[in-house]
């Protein structure tokens, strides 16, 4: 049932077009539509309805929600229409609609975004009896009066220390279910972490399932995923390292005596920039631990579709369960199907941590990884040439790119345009070695090189492939997108 169905069908059951127009004029504060793993969420909320006794809304309440809740009448036996409120709304208020304190505490609902339902009791013809019920259901006399997934939780006051203390979000979202976890979200990269705390926020049990697939040259790294381990901030970085040297340079046309020899120690910047990285990977494991959220360093792959199979580096295996999931793998360097591409050539994934200084680099590529990386290593003052089959930066302002290429050109990088590897072979070991590439240009011509290093940088493969989703009924298009149905 699409979110759409479930807003009209209320709409339909409530009386077609008085309420319709009725919810129109009503302050809508804003609608949520989220699309689904498993379950969809559509919630309208209405920050402040007035009371309608006896009309087309049969009792007064302060939200409407789209999940149905079923019409509570007002006939009932006051003590039979407080137990129905609270059994039919998971955060149920009793309100009066001059209080201030009732105010304070469903403004705080809707800050904290949480679909409520209040019953202004001076609304009501019976609303005396009404509270009289509530008292003796609940011990408390005064409003509001509120109670969470049926249980009481008291007044203005303890609703906002319970939120203070950070429990009101948790004891609204209590779980319904045996599984081990809420959500397990599976990649602990940027989109990976911040879902995963903000879930934790929301009061739900969280695990993070990380696990860093070493490269064919083995390099391996800690939790953050790309941008913080082999993407933007360790080329930040090195950019920076490049930056740095020109500015030395320039210096002396501003007074200052640097050397007119300077050098640059590749080691020394790789283990600077490893050992920042290090203390990222330590404060995101601290951030989680303080979240509560569960960090499992280990592979997962579905069994159903409530079930993981997790696989740590020591091949320790482990069953763990979720009632919902969020994918959050990122991408991997994509290898072009050459001989000598995976034993020979690196990747954006090693070259951050590479523990030789690279020499002279091809790059080949003309995606942004390849241009940026060609850019430091080229400011670090290594030969470095880019191998480019048809055009730079594709799907980027042609002109811009073109630009780019002309400066970078200015800058010393050669270009290498209209042609592709067609074989990288070893010719001397080291690090680093020698390495002969053969290519072949548009016009059909074998052209051979040698260099110290070989970047391949020809795009990236989503990691949804090899993780089981095959087992859980999910449909692939184009071999690698999720499907948006499911
Ligand atoms: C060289 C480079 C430079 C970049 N520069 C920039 C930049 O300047 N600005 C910018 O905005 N973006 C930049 N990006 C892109 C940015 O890094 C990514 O878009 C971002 O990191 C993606 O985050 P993510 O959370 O989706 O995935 P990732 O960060 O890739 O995290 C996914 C995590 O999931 C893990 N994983 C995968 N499958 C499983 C599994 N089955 N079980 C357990 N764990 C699994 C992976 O190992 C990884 O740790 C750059 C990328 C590169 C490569």
């Amino acid at each position: 049932m699409s979110s759409v169905t479930a807003v009209s069908r209320r709409l339909t059951f409530h009386g077609g077009t008085l309420f319709n127009s009725l919810l129109y004029t009503l302050p809508v504060r804003q609608v949520v539509v989220v699309r689904r793993s498993s379950v969809l969420v559509c919630r309208r909320e209405v920050r402040n309805i007035v009371g309608v006794c006896g009309g087309v809304l049969r009792a007064p309440q302060s939200t409407v929600s789209a999940t149905m809740a079923p019409i509570i009448t007002n006939n009932l036996p006051p003590s039979q229409l407080v137990q129905e409120y609270i059994e039919q709304n998971k955060v149920m208020i009793f309100s009066k609609s001059y209080c201030p304190f009732c105010h304070r505490v469903k403004d705080l609902f809707n800050q904290l975004n949480v679909h409520y339902t209040a019953l202004e009791l001076d609304h009501m013809d019976n609303g005396l009896e009404v509270q009289e019920a509530l008292a003796e259901r609940s011990g408390q006399s005064t409003v509001p009066n509120v109670f969470i997934n049926g249980e009481h939780l008291g007044g203005a006051d303890k609703t906002f220390e319970t939120h203070e203390k950070g429990e009101l979000l948790p004891l609204i979202n209590k779980s319904d279910h045996d599984y081990d976890y809420d959500l397990i979200v599976i990649g602990g990269g940027s989109g990976g972490l911040a879902a995963s705390k903000r879930a934790a926020d929301l009061g739900a049990k969280v695990a993070v399932c990380d696990f860093v697939t070493p490269t064919p040259k083995g390099t391996t790294w800690g939790l953050g995923g790309t941008c913080v381990n082999v993407g933007c901030i360790p080329k930040k970085l090195m950019h920076q390292a490049a930056i740095l040297g020109h500015d030395m340079k320039d210096s002396r046309e501003f007074g200052w005596e640097t050397p007119e020899a300077i050098t640059h120690d590749w080691n020394k910047m790789v283990e600077g920039i490893q050992s920042h990285i290090g203390s990222l990977n330590w404060g995101y494991r601290v951030a989680l631990r303080d979240k509560k959220v569960t960090y499992l360093n280990a592979y997962s792959t579905f069994i159903d579709s409530h079930t993981l199979k997790t696989v740590d580096r020591r091949g320790k295996e482990k069953i763990v369960t979720a009632d919902k999931f969020l994918l959050a793998m990122g991408g991997r360097p994509r290898y072009p199907d050459i001989t000598g591409a995976k034993e020979h050539c690196i990747t954006s994934d090693d070259i951050f941590s590479l523990p030789y200084a690279p020499g002279k680099t091809l790059l080949v590529g003309a995606s942004y990884i390849a241009l940026e990386c060609a850019g430091f290593l080229a400011g670090l003052g290594y030969d470095t040439t880019v191998m480019v089959r048809s055009i730079l930066l594709r799907g980027f302002d042609q002109q811009m790119a073109e630009n780019v290429g002309a400066y970078m050109e200015k800058n010393g990088i050669k270009f290498i345009r209209g042609a592709v590897p067609s074989s990288v072979e070893q010719i001397e070991e080291g690090t680093p070695g020698m390495l002969k590439v053969t290519a072949t240009t548009s016009e059909g011509e074998e052209i051979t090189d040698e260099y110290n290093t070989v970047v391949i940088a020809v795009g990236r493969d989503p990691c949804t492939s090899g993780i089981g989703l095959e087992n859980i009924g999910v449909e692939m298009a184009n071999a690698c997108m999720v499907m948006e149905n499911y």
